[in-house]
């Protein structure tokens, strides 16, 4: 288990965040708490955010909007509203993954430890990938189409280039899960669909991505005509 890990706790809910605090610290965590979406703001940097998405100043997922925009901290969303189109647009807006209220602690730290995992693990030295229209320089996340750059979320990055580590081989989605989240929680196929479909969307071209239906995912990578 990770410890030492510097902690932002947006949760306007004093009891949630005592306990959850108090949680985090006892496993040697340091945690930085904030109350509202501009004391969340205000807040120095941090190594991971735990941010609840239902704030009384703002809407949390402008706050998640924000921060992915400042850098690559990783976020984990908090909603008490266990609708899917919060899910959704939380996980679009670049939240690294999220958890429902009520959550167990062993849960949470469960989470905590599987995104700071990757983290410790990247950068990953390989060198920059060319397959069929597809550019990927996994130094510096960065992903072109056809020459345009294309500005991906981090888990759609790590989506990418794991199917860009197969060529154009097919990834299951349990595979996927494992590689891109380093946890088998995402029997969620759903997570995985949803990447999937922004990714598509970003890359300007579905047709890139090619559904393998009961399997999984994988690169369309364009053979020269003739060899
Ligand atoms: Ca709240």
């Amino acid at each position: 288990m990770l410890s030492n890990v510097r902690i932002l706790l947006v949760e306007d809910d004093r009891r949630v965040a005592g306990a959850v605090a108090t949680a985090l610290r006892r496993r040697g965590h340091e945690v930085l708490a904030a109350g509202t979406a501009a004391e969340a703001r205000a807040a120095p940097d941090v190594d991971l955010v735990l941010l609840d998405l239902g704030l009384p100043d703002d809407d949390g997922l402008n706050v998640c909007r924000e921060f992915r925009r400042r850098g690559s901290v990783p976020i984990i969303a908090v909603t008490a509203r266990s609708e899917e189109r919060d899910r959704v647009a939380g996980l679009r807006t670049g939240a690294d993954d999220y958890l429902v209220k009520p959550f167990g602690i062993a849960e949470l730290t469960a989470r905590i430890d599987a995104v700071m995992r990757r983290v410790v693990r990247s950068p990953r030295h390989r060198g920059p990938l060319a397959l069929g229209r597809i550019a990927i320089d996994p130094d510096a996340r960065r992903v072109t189409v056809d020459e345009q750059e294309v500005n991906l979320t981090r888990k759609e990055f790590d989506l990418l280039a794991s199917l860009a580590g197969r060529g154009g081989g097919v990834v299951s989605k349990e595979e996927l899960g494992i590689e891109v989240w380093h946890t088998s929680w995402l029997g969620d196929a759903h997570t995985i669909e949803v990447h999937i479909a922004s990714l598509r969307t970003k890359l300007g071209d579905r047709s890139l991505v090619r559904t393998v239906h009961g399997v999984g995912y994988r690169l369309q990578v364009e053979e020269p005509a003739g060899g």
